[in-house]
């Protein structure tokens, strides 16, 4: 069991994993700062949260934006006070900065060499810069407090990169690198920093990728599976469990771990 009244921070809450965790946290009683650029999905979260008994404030905002999550800082800070733990959510692949084909091909509509390099810029600057800029406004009333715990948002793509998603594979292989430093050089402050790296959590996010206009599993939904020793997609409720530890002092000598929720698709070669 969580303690009670904890206070925390979610971005990407609207979206379909951190909408999950933050639904999983507030049935435990935490005080939940919900944010995310989609206004009518985080609004409608909070509400739901409140219905059922539970703490939460959803706000429309961008993590790109410093000036507008500190003003979200205050807001929480006067309704709860400082934060306990913050979770790192915003972020996600865009088509646009992914190719069209697994290997290269000269025809291809959208091969490597053709793509802009603001798509590739939007894909990291959302994945790294949208992690570090939450990270640093949310953790200075951490350490004013000498206690806190982060979690990031990593991804099986930071290990091995996965084929099409050149940008995504970099931006969450720094996400992971910046876990670890991080980790480092607040260990001495009481903040924890560690990171999940979900596997194939079947979400709207992966369907482009994995599901065809008929429902059907594509060719690389196909690959997916018979690379993951669980033979089957994650489901967004099973990283509650993990966050839940990371948040508590269950976890009290925990910092700098990424953290594999993949059915063993990182463990697994033939
Ligand atoms: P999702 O698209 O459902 O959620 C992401 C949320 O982030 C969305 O609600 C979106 O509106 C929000 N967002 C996007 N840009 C933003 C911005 N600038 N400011 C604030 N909010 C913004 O995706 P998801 O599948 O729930 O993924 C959540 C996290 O998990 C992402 O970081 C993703 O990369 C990572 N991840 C997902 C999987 C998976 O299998 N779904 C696997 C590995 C890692």
């Amino acid at each position: 069991m969580m303690p009670r009244n904890r206070i925390g921070v979610i971005t990407g809450a609207g979206g379909a994993l951190c909408g999950s965790l933050a639904r999983n946290l507030a049935s435990d009683g935490s005080k939940l700062l919900l944010l995310d650029i989609n206004r009518k999905k985080v609004e409608k979260l909070a509400e739901e949260i409140k219905d059922s008994g539970g703490h939460a404030v959803g706000l429309c905002r961008d993590v790109l934006n410093r000036e507008s999550l500190e003003e979200a800082l205050g807001l929480m800070e006067n309704l709860w006070g400082p934060p306990h733990f913050l979770i790192n959510g915003a972020g996600g692949n865009s088509p646009k900065a992914t190719t069209r084909e697994e290997f290269y091909e000269k025809d291809s509509e959208r091969s490597f060499p053709d793509i802009p390099m603001e798509d590739l810029e939007d894909s990291f600057r959302l994945n790294f810069f949208g992690t570090i800029l939450p990270t640093q406004v949310f953790t200075k009333p951490m350490l004013e407090q000498g206690r806190g715990s982060v979690v990031n948002f990593s991804s099986m793509s930071a290990i091995t990169p996965l084929t099409k998603v050149a940008a995504y594979s970099a931006a969450k292989a720094a996400v992971s690198n910046f876990t670890k430093w991080l980790a480092v050089h607040y260990s001495r402050t009481g903040v924890r920093v560690n990171a999940l790296a979900p596997g194939f959590m079947m979400t709207e996010q992966l369907k482009y990728l994995h599901l065809d206009k008929n429902g059907e599993y594509t060719e690389r939904a196909k690959k997916v599976l018979s690379h993951t020793p669980f033979e089957r997609y994650g489901r967004p409720e099973e990283l509650a469990g993990t966050v839940r530890w990371l948040i508590t002092e269950e976890s009290s000598f925990v910092t700098g771990a990424v953290i594999p929720i993949d059915g063993g698709f990182s463990s697994y070669t033939i």
